[in-house]
């Protein structure tokens, strides 16, 4: 009997055990409400379950690197490619074999050995306070270190990568020399020490204390379509501006993805990250994080269509990762705190 009952519960529990749920395990710098929904689509539509660790980007590229052969990450997925850069540098990422990655996402938003993928894009633009600039005194990039924008400018720290990845593509138009230049006489126009996040430079605007910033794109349009009313106050006080548009565009970035060489579920990763430039994936993707599409011809949220269309600068986004150890030391030399 003892026998018979022992026999019966290992046949049981034979076919659970042999049925190994599909899973994917992601790494994300992305806050969970950002991605959360997009996955659960994914998991509805493959049954893959997916495995999600939220944390800073650097938290997770580090953990990564102590996981080492025995990491549970199939993909990492983060902001600003400065950042997919290093993790590429570190060796964690593999090379992706994949047709419907690369006829999706254009050749300079995405690695040259194919080991990461852009998957959303935001330019890094001027904002201004329309009642103390006249749109027509400004132009680009470079003119910020005009002395006519003297205590009018507010801008974060040389610390964060958006800037940084922002004056790896100076130095990749104008070379180092004018870029420390450049960068010595932007800092003499800050109106404050740098502090905060774009946002902060948004509502310091709003209440006067500069005249011009610069910030990512959704900064803005999340402001703009905040459920707190003071935020879209102060958002609906500056205006958008986009620079360059007289030559090469606005500087462009992207957020992005690409799967850990160590990782168990390659398979899986890879179906995750194709799902991921659907067009469906691509449209709410972007819609919810108010970042453009990565993927030619799909629409963008109202918000940013209502700031029309703008030339993005086509520079080969491999050139900001290349470029990012000379910005940090050249924002350095020009005091950029
Ligand atoms: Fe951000």
């Amino acid at each position: 009997m003892k026998f018979i009952s022992v026999l019966l519960i290992s046949f049981l529990l034979l076919p659970t055990q042999l049925i190994v749920a599909a899973e994917v395990n992601v790494y994300s710098a992305r806050k969970e409400n950002l991605i959360k929904p997009l996955l659960d689509r994914f998991t509805e539509e493959t049954g893959i379950q997916v495995n999600l660790v939220t944390s800073q980007a650097d938290t997770l590229i580090k953990r990564m690197q102590i996981e080492g052969r025995n990491s549970p990450a199939d993909i990492l997925l983060t902001v600003d490619v400065a950042r997919l850069y290093r993790t590429k540098e570190h060796g964690l990422f593999k090379s992706i074999d994949s047709e419907i990655l690369l006829n999706a996402i254009p050749e300079h938003f995405r690695d040259k050995d194919n080991e990461w993928f852009g998957l959303s894009l935001r330019s890094r633009v001027v904002v201004y306070a329309p009642e103390r600039v006249n749109v027509d005194a400004l132009s680009s990039y470079e003119d910020l270190a005009n002395d006519k924008w003297k205590n009018r400018i507010c801008v974060r720290s040389s610390g964060n990568v958006y800037n940084q990845s922002l004056v790896a593509a100076l130095i990749a138009h104008n070379g180092i020399e004018a870029t420390e230049q450049w960068a010595t006489d932007f800092v003499n126009n800050f109106a404050r020490k740098p502090k905060g996040g774009d946002r902060d430079q948004i509502k310091a605007m709003a209440t006067g204390v500069c005249d011009i910033a610069l910030v990512n794109t959704y900064y803005l349009a999340g402001m703009l379509n905040s459920d707190q009313s003071e935020d879209i106050e102060e958002a609906a006080k500056v205006k958008l501006f986009w620079p360059n548009q007289a030559n090469r565009g606005a500087h462009m970035n992207v957020s992005g993805a690409g799967i850990l060489k160590h990782g168990p579920n390659q398979k899986e990763a890879l179906q995750l990250l194709e799902f991921l430039v659907s067009d469906e994936a691509q449209h709410w993707y972007a819609e919810t994080n108010h970042e453009f599409p990565v993927k030619p011809g799909i629409s963008a949220s109202n918000i940013l269509k209502s700031w029309g269309e703008f030339k993005a600068d086509n520079l080969d986004l491999n050139l900001l990762g290349e470029n990012n150890q000379q910005a940090v030391l050249l924002m350095d030399r020009a005091s950029w705190k």
